[in-house]
């Protein structure tokens, strides 16, 4: 893995280490548990520095979610990059953003 990587090369990275397209039901349902569990970490500000490991912390929850969202979007080989530039043209001119 590149020591910096765009949206798009950590989303290939993701590909190239699970991707299974008959599996996108159960990505999801990963992506809800992660989700959960990054709610927890929230309400209970368990964050990196205040810990000797990643294990149980914001940041490995972020992590998680980001993971199921990449194996999503490959399972139809979708193109987040894109995607965040689509929607952000919108959310512009909605929001009054930039
Ligand atoms: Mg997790």
């Amino acid at each position: 893995m590149e020591e910096n990587l765009t949206l798009r090369e950590l989303q290939a990275y993701i590909k190239s280490t699970d991707h299974n397209p008959t599996l996108k039901e159960h990505y999801f349902y990963k992506l809800i548990e992660e989700t959960g569990e990054l709610a927890e970490v929230i309400r209970k500000n368990r964050r990196l520095e205040a810990s000797d490991t990643i294990k149980g912390t914001i940041e490995e929850e972020l992590y998680d979610v980001l993971y199921y969202v990449a194996a999503i979007a490959n399972c139809y080989d979708i193109d987040l990059e894109t995607c965040f530039r689509l929607k952000e043209e919108i959310n512009k001119v909605k929001w009054r953003k930039g």
